[in-house]
């Protein structure tokens, strides 16, 4: 009876619609079977960080990083549907129904929390924290870090403030946004650690890379990257795979 009480909860997190039958979930069993079922989409994945690769091509993520910075990547979800709602829902909206919802897909992701010694939230400037009052990124670090164990770690803070990466539409200006955005925190520090970042979506990478750029420059010996979404490749208002883009920024 608790959606006659509160209209609110009868409604579908993730796509607003009727829940219809009441599950524990605050969710519409569509939404929910498209949570449990995780589909990755169609081709085939980079093992190593999970962008979608051209069979025999080389990754032009992977080959980007060229400082070999990032390890490995998990992400539970590509970045449409249902998932890709539920972040939309954490991140503008602040439900954090939704990092309740994605955090255990994100857990799960990781094989061997133990190949870790500690979870790193990319930061937000301090003016985008005072607006949104929380950070995203941090949201699901605690929650990750609640079902493997492995501690939040606030080694990095935004010195600068950037403009919003997804106003940011080549992967030159995504990146030139993000550089020398990270500084170590205060007093971190995080010698010989192997260190697993964590965000709610990875897109063209530049974020995370310039992340373990600074990271690697603490001393840390290994970073990982946890999302709860891969973004197919697609950046806002281009309709070009992720190679086409990094070949555009290259120029
Ligand atoms: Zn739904
Ligand atoms: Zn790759």
């Amino acid at each position: 009876m608790e959606w006659l009480l509160s209209p609110e909860g009868a409604l579908c997190l993730s796509c607003g619609r009727l829940r219809g039958q009441l599950s524990g979930l605050p969710l519409c069993p569509a939404c929910a079977r498209e949570l449990v079922r995780a589909p990755y989409g169609r081709g085939m994945l980079c093992p190593r960080c999970k962008s979608l690769i051209r069979p025999g091509k080389p990754c032009a993520f992977c080959a980007r990083d060229r400082d070999h910075l990032l390890g490995e990547t998990f992400a539970p979800y590509r970045y449409h549907g249902a998932p890709r709602s539920l972040v939309l829902t954490l991140k503008f909206r602040g439900d954090a129904r939704a990092a309740a919802l994605l955090a255990p897909a994100m857990a799960r992701s990781l094989r061997d929390p133990s190949a870790f010694d500690a979870l790193v939230p990319v930061p937000l400037s301090a003016q985008r924290l005072r607006e949104r009052g929380f950070n995203q990124a941090r949201e699901l670090a605690e929650l990750v870090g609640v079902q493997t164990g492995l501690p939040v770690r606030d080694l990095l803070v935004r010195v600068r403030k950037t403009a919003r990466q997804t106003d940011q539409r080549t992967l030159r200006e995504r990146t030139l946004n993000v550089q020398d955005a990270f500084a170590p925190a205060p007093g971190a520090s995080c010698q010989g650690k192997r260190l697993l970042l964590v965000d709610d979506v990875r897109t063209t990478g530049a974020t995370v890379l310039s992340c373990a750029r600074v990271l690697r420059q603490m001393g840390a010996t290994e970073i990982g990257l946890l999302a709860a979404c891969i973004a197919p490749g697609l950046i806002k208002g281009q309709k070009k795979v992720v190679g086409k883009v990094f070949r555009k920024g290259r120029r």
